[in-house]
């Protein structure tokens, strides 16, 4: 990589230009173009520079008509989101395609206009991606794109100097990781741009179209679309390396000016030379020398200026082929020569390493002074008109209703001067230069009586006194010019008092941006504004009431000027809001309400109490409502008051501009500004998550959340209502729900089934059917059993005769004297598993008792009837139940659930004794059937 590349990115583009065309005998632009094509050269950034220059035109495009083209586009070239359960497009898009991109194209030539007339319309009438991405692709290629572009600024001045017009126009190129330039894009902006230079690193974001770049601009913060990355590193001061190369063309050969003429006028020694001038001009602080070279035939033709930008590209890329160091020059001049259709004299590169200017004015020593003084940072000196008074009232940190006058300031080689002359640079353009130091500059807050130096004299006095005029960056500068070297013919109405200036470096009010403003104090007394007459005389005062500064020129003589400045700081000033808004335009679907946030800075005074600021919105089409919050804002504060507009719910698909009126009690307040709304479809479709639900009987129950959504692909968050129900009656579960959006569903039974909820935004529905499975099988409920057991054995022991057994017997009794007790043996080993509803044991009396009989557990069953006797008999366990035998043939019914339930698949025992010495008989499974014990169970 040479440091030709480095040097002058691009260059190399236009070599291969050159040589290809070289061979080609043209001069139609058309063919020059089919050629890049056909050689393989980005086209785009030749096509940039091929770049008209025009002036600004009256013929404003009629922006309704962009309106209603943005709404054509927009409704017949979207795709059709809504869709069905299956996730089909329910519509056939792409049916109006064909309409669309012949609006569209039709709209794109608009907009490119706009994009140069009218940015800021532009801006209000862009697509964003949300809606250019739901265009068809057909259209979304003729519709401009939302970009983010990194690159360096080019910032070329254009000076009309016969018309005393002028012109800036931004390019930012963008290079590979090579250095080496891929693109070049036109840059244009809704509110002018701050002073900015040639090679400034910045990334721009906004609209593009082709290769024009459209961003919001006007401040100096980030929002505006424009972030500077880092600014160039280069030095007004020292020496200056020019390169001026001469050039002609193939259609045009004359050789405007010979090289030595050029030299002479550069850089030798006499007194009218650019060294010479700028040597004096800079206190010695500049010195301009270089060479000549040329000629050079471009393969071009001079029959107008369209592309002269390129045309420096070519002629540098000559001049390295014949071995020129490009590096070793920080400036380059082209001179050549002209028809007379160039639509300026001469342009210039503000800034910028190296810098460039084109001169087709070549003889006029003046105007290279100039164009080097756009070269080395500096914006015009142009005078300020302001009716019978010499300022008028503040609005923005400028002016109200004062007229800058183009090149207005007669005693700087930056105004007009005019040309045979270069006077030096004003105090500001050397402030800017940094011809003057730091110390040489002195700012004046309060009360004073000073003296400034005549700026032509060489040394180290205060040669400008600056006077801040509000918080918004703009000052007052006064100076004193003497008549000496460059100065000798500055009309005696500039050198017999101090003049003033009003100067905002970063200017971004009207289209001077940077320039420096000269102030007639004379207007009074001459009744006419002649600024060859503007200076303070002895005496005389320069009053600006409204920022409570007046400056009083004391005495005076060639040398310096005393002045006294005074700075009534009680006054309270109401100076107007700065005011941006964010986002500019925004998306929305019928009936939303959309937040745009209004950054207001309260540029008051100091001594002024805050105000309560509001903003009012209004639409001239369209049924949209907005709210705003009140605000207190002090003096120097910055707030956000956030605005929320509403659509309604019949605003058609458009682009909709929405006035947004700031104001507070003080009309100086008043600022409007504007805001679009775009209002691009409705409820599109309805979704469910989960979008299935596939469970089983037992499980938790299913969530389910449905969500509305846009045709932007964009969630509805507010104003949707959804409905909730099951597609049949044939359900297979509950729905209930828990909040609007959300559903629960709890099984209940298997098999299919569905739920449907249904979305109702404004005039639109939508609804998604959520199919539903159960898993399981339904367990059946157990039916109820009765299993009647009669004991299988039975038998009573009585102490009286320990050894007797007596379970043939069809009865068994109780006794407490002598102890008599009876056992009753069950089998309930068929009811292993079984769930034990109830379990009764019926025994009949016999014969009656009044003693308490109680029903016990017994520790064995190993037991036999035939055998059983007093001696062998097993021992009772824990009590279960008391009853009466007292009445004979009654049945005993007792409740033993508890113990058949722990015994339930065994063999198991209850015994009987009795507390009295009262007989109690009881019928024994030998007895008659219907008189046996028996044991009654239900179970499952
Ligand atoms: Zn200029």
């Amino acid at each position: 990589m040479s440091d030709y590349f480095n040097l002058n990115n691009g260059v190399e583009e236009a070599k291969g230009i050159i040589a290809k065309l070289k061979k080609v005998k043209f001069n139609k632009k058309l063919l020059i173009l089919i050629i890049l094509v056909v050689i393989g050269i980005p086209t785009t950034v030749i096509l940039s520079q091929q770049k008209q220059v025009v002036e600004k035109q009256a013929s404003i495009v009629n922006p309704s008509t962009v309106s209603e083209l943005s709404s054509l586009v927009m409704t017949k070239g979207k795709l059709d989101l809504r869709v069905d359960k299956a996730g089909k497009s329910t519509t056939s898009e792409g049916r109006q395609v064909g309409v669309a991109v012949t609006k569209a194209k039709e709209r794109k030539e608009k907009m490119l206009k706009l994009a140069e007339e009218n940015p800021e319309e532009f801006l209000l009438n862009a697509l964003p991606s949300q809606v250019t991405k739901n265009l068809s692709l057909q259209v979304r290629d003729q519709v401009e794109k939302e970009v983010d572009i990194k690159g360096k600024l080019v910032v070329i001045h254009y000076d009309d100097i016969k018309n005393k017009k002028d012109k800036f126009e931004y390019r930012v190129q963008v290079f590979d990781n090579n250095q080496k330039m891929v693109k070049s894009y036109d840059l244009y902006s809704a509110k002018p741009l701050r002073y900015l230079q040639t090679g400034t690193e910045v990334s721009v974001k906004g609209y593009g179209l082709d290769n024009k770049v459209v961003i919001q601009g006007g401040g100096e913060v980030d929002t505006t679309g424009l972030h500077v990355y880092d600014s160039p590193k280069q030095n007004p001061l020292g020496p200056q390396k020019v390169l001026a190369i001469l050039f002609n063309f193939d259609d045009d050969l004359r050789k405007p000016i010979s090289k030595d003429e050029a030299r002479k006028i550069l850089f030798s020694d006499d007194a009218q030379s650019i060294k010479s001038y700028y040597k004096t001009n800079s206190y010695d602080k500049v010195q301009v020398e270089g060479d000549v070279v040329g000629y050079y035939t471009l393969p071009s033709s001079n029959e107008s200026c369209d592309g002269s930008y390129v045309w420096g590209t070519a002629a540098q890329a000559i001049a390295y082929d014949r071995g020129i160091k490009l590096s070793d020059y920080n400036r380059i001049l082209y001179i050549f020569p002209t028809k007379g259709n160039c639509w300026a004299s001469a342009w210039a590169t503000i800034g910028g390493v190296p810098s460039e200017a084109w001169m087709t004015e070549v003889k006029t020593v003046g105007i290279y002074a100039h164009e080097l003084g756009h070269n080395f940072g500096s914006a015009h000196a142009n005078s300020l008109s302001c009716g019978d008074k010499p300022i008028g009232e503040f609005e923005y940190g400028y002016p109200n209703g004062c007229t800058s006058n183009e090149y207005g300031d007669p005693a700087d080689v930056m105004g007009y001067t005019p040309w045979e002359h270069m006077f030096h640079f004003n105090a500001p353009h050397k402030e800017e230069t940094n011809y003057l130091a730091d110390s040489q500059i002195l700012t004046v807050d309060t009360d004073s009586t000073v003296t400034v130096n005549a700026l032509e004299n060489v040394d180290s006095s205060v040669k400008a006194i600056r006077v801040p005029i509000s918080e918004s960056g703009s000052y007052y500068y006064i100076s004193l010019r003497k008549a000496i070297d460059y100065d000798q013919n500055l009309p005696t109405g500039i050198t017999d008092g101090v003049g003033i200036h009003l100067w905002r470096r970063y200017n971004q009010f009207n289209n001077s941006s940077g320039s420096t403003q000269l102030i007639d104090n004379t207007t009074e007394a001459e009744g006419s504004v002649d600024f060859r007459n503007s200076s303070l005389t002895d005496g005389k005062s320069f009053i600006d009431t409204q920022n409570g500064i007046s400056v009083k020129q004391i005495s005076h003589d060639q040398d310096k000027a005393t002045v006294e400045i005074k700075i009534d700081k009680s006054v309270c000033r109401h100076l107007s809001p700065d005011l941006s808004v964010s986002p500019l335009s925004q998306v929305g679907i019928q009936g939303e309400e959309l937040a745009y946030d209004f950054t207001v800075k309260n540029n008051d005074s100091p001594n002024c109490g805050a105000s309560d600021f509001s903003v009012n919105g209004y639409a001239a089409v369209g049924g949209f409502q907005t709210s705003s919050p009140a605000m207190s804002i002090g003096p120097g504060e910055t707030k956000i008051i956030q605005v929320k507009i509403k659509s309604s719910n019949n605003d058609p698909i458009g682009v909709y501009k929405v006035t947004g009126e700031l104001r507070s009690q003080y009309p100086r307040h008043s600022r409007d500004t504007q805001v679009a709304y775009i209002v691009f479809g409705s409820l599109a479709y309805v979704v469910a998550n989960p979008d299935r639900i596939d469970t089983s009987l037992g499980s938790e129950p299913s969530i389910i959340l449905a969500t509305a959504m846009d045709t932007n692909y964009k969630r509805i968050l507010g104003g949707v209502n959804y409905e909730w129900k099951f597609i049949s009656d044939d359900q297979v579960g509950t729905i209930e729900n828990v909040n609007t959006s959300t559903n629960k569903f709890t099984p209940n039974r298997p098999g299919n089934g569905g739920i449907t909820v249904k979305a109702t935004f404004n005039n639109y529905s939508s609804s998604f059917e959520i199919p539903v499975n159960v898993s399981g099988t339904l367990t059946p409920t157990p039916t109820k059993k009765t299993l009647k057991l009669e004991p299988t054995a039975d038998a009573f022991v009585g102490k009286d005769k320990p050894s007797a057994n007596h379970g043939s017997l069809n009865y068994f009794q109780t006794d407490s004297t002598p102890s008599t007790i009876s056992y009753l043996k069950f089998d309930l080993s068929s009811l292993a598993g079984k769930k034990i509803l109830k379990a009764i044991l019926r025994i009949k009396v016999s014969d009656s008792s009044d003693a308490t009989q109680s029903l016990n557990e017994v520790s064995s069953s190993s037991w036999t009837e035939s055998r059983i006797n007093f001696k062998n008999k097993p021992s009772f366990g824990n009590k279960i139940v008391s009853f009466k035998a007292n009445k004979a043939n009654k049945i005993v019914m007792l409740d033993i659930e508890k113990i058949v339930n722990l015994k339930k698949g065994r063999v198991f025992t209850l015994g009987i004794d009795s507390a009295g010495s009262n007989t109690a008989k009881f019928y024994s499974r030998e007895s008659a059937l219907s008189n046996r014990p028996q044991l009654v169970i239900e179970y499952q």
